[in-house]
């Protein structure tokens, strides 16, 4: 099962994903992650991503589809993946075409999880990320037993960066103006499943599993 998920930031891709990591043994792949991880490392990668994702903005192409190109070709895609932030423009989605025709391979489904703008910005301004072991909070809807310090290893929580609301404003601009055409793309190839994603983690989480039991 060849997967994509899309949707704002906030919209809940990445805990879905790694529910439907479990669900189909296939790996969840996080570009933010991958870059994340990057800059924590200090790799030239790293250094590069770090100046544009401070300011909001997107990593530019070649150098994120250089690396899904690489994460893609190991072993443990070969059974289907579930690709989290990427593509993220339709030069990308043209990318992400060609290599996995590389691969003999397509898309099974792009599923767009749709979450309005004030909810997004509800959502962001209130995450916390654990610094030891990468748990994420939140001050209102999911908060830690003692304010600030993660409830699984006593590491110190932390706003990322890009949660700022100015950056978060910024990250919603960039989105609509660049990733929405995307949603066309897909459309017109009858790839597209859009889930109303300001629904519990729970429903949204069956919802997809049920539309992916159909497509299988
Ligand atoms: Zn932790």
């Amino acid at each position: 099962m060849n997967l994509v998920l899309v949707g704002p930031p906030g919209a809940g891709k990445g805990t879905q994903a790694v529910r439907l990591q479990e669900a189909y043994g296939i790996p969840h792949i996080s570009t933010g992650d991958m870059f994340r991880k990057a800059i924590k490392e200090e790799t030239e990668l790293g250094k590069k991503a770090k100046e544009y994702m401070d300011q909001g903005k997107l990593v530019p192409d070649e150098v994120t589809i250089g690396i899904v190109r690489e994460r893609l070709s190991q072993k443990d895609c070969h059974q289907g993946f579930i690709l989290d932030g990427f593509p993220r423009t339709v030069n990308q989605a043209d990318a992400l075409n060609s290599i996995l025709a590389d691969m003999n391979t397509s898309l099974d489904a792009v599923i767009n999880i749709k979450v309005s703008d004030a909810e997004v910005i509800d959502r962001l301004s209130g995450r916390r990320i654990c610094k030891s072991c990468g748990a994420s909070y939140h001050v209102k809807f999911n908060p830690p037993k003692v304010a600030g310090v993660c409830d699984e290893c006593d590491g110190e929580l932390y706003q990322r960066e890009d949660d700022n609301p100015n950056t978060i404003q910024q990250r919603l601009n960039v989105y609509s103006e660049q990733t929405s055409p995307l949603i066309n793309y897909y459309q017109e190839r009858d790839l597209l499943e859009t889930i109303n994603g300001e629904d519990s983690l729970d429903n949204v989480f069956v919802e997809i599993k049920d539309l992916l039991d159909n497509i299988k």
